[in-house]
């Protein structure tokens, strides 16, 4: 595997594969790799020729000092891992060599997505999101990218910024990866206390019975449940549950035949934020 840290290193090594008509799949993360990553990773592999990983705890878009500060770094593991699916390229810039002197965010339209769930609570998130990517997109020019079901709003945000850019590249949805009680995997999972961490499969445990009431009940009346539910829990509190359509993300007032509907759910188990989403019938 190579391994650089700057642009245009990495630059000309992809120039030097392109020429040979390698496709590149690209898998952007911020590092302390789990097996979450590595299925986007897998599945990157199965379809291209080349497939290149970023590790960059981007700054933009934390609106939470702390979370930043105390964001994991594996650096070491993860190289061990990444040589572990065979990971081609590993790009693992500083901050300096991405945002110089001005580490700040563009602003973007992202027709309204940016506002649902995530962008009520975390100010200026999606603007530091379609930084990075759009940054990473064109150091890396990849034919294909991956990200995860994990963070959906932000899937969506990056296909909307692809489509309305018309930037040359696929972007590709993969599966939320769970551990065995459920919890989705995170990065932030390895810091949670024990208790904490006991305690977590519960969201997935809600989702699933969300899901299973969906069929018979009104969004508002899940909404409430859900709620409810979170109030008399001991540890978990909830930050938002919705249940959204999926292409809008806008908020379900009622079921509609044609449209695809997901719950969203974010929870502070402690400090640590967790979020997880569900797809619905
Ligand atoms: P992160 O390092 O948290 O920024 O995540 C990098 C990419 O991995 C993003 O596209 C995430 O959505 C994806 N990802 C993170 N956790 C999971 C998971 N449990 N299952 C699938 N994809 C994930």
């Amino acid at each position: 595997m190579k391994i650089f840290d700057l642009k245009k290193d990495v630059k000309a090594c992809l120039l030097n594969l392109k020429t040979n008509h390698k496709t590149i799949g690209f898998v952007p993360t911020m590092g302390a790799l789990h097996q979450g990553h590595l299925s986007l990773i897998k599945k990157a592999k199965q379809k291209n020729d080349v497939v290149v990983v970023s590790i960059f705890v981007n700054p933009t878009q934390f609106d939470n000092a702390e979370d930043l500060k105390k964001y994991p770094k594996t650096l070491e593991n993860d190289i061990k891992l990444l040589k572990s699916v065979a990971c081609d390229v590993l790009f693992h810039p500083t901050v300096a060599e991405i945002y110089a002197a001005n580490i700040s965010s563009e602003k973007f339209n992202f027709d309204g997505l940016e506002h649902q769930m995530e962008g009520k609570f975390r100010d200026g998130h999606f603007n530091g999101v379609g930084t990075i990517v759009k940054t990473l997109f064109e150091i890396i020019t990849p034919n294909k990218a991956y990200f995860g079901e994990k963070d959906f709003q932000q899937l969506q945000i990056i296909k909307k910024m692809v489509k309305k850019n018309n930037l040359p590249v696929k972007i590709k949805g993969c599966a939320i990866f769970r551990e065995a009680d459920g919890l989705a995997m995170s990065s932030r999972n390895t810091r949670l206390t024990e208790d904490y961490r006991n305690a977590a499969p519960f969201i997935y445990k809600i989702l699933k019975k969300a899901k299973k009431k969906f069929g018979t009940e009104n969004a508002t009346k899940i909404t409430a449940w859900v709620t409810k539910k979170f109030k008399e829990h001991p540890l978990l509190e909830l930050e938002y549950f919705t249940i959204a359509e999926e292409k809008t993300l806008e908020t379900a007032i009622k079921k509609e035949k044609n449209k695809k509907y997901r719950a969203f759910i974010a929870v502070f188990a402690g400090r640590i934020r967790l979020i997880d989403n569900i797809r619905l019938k």
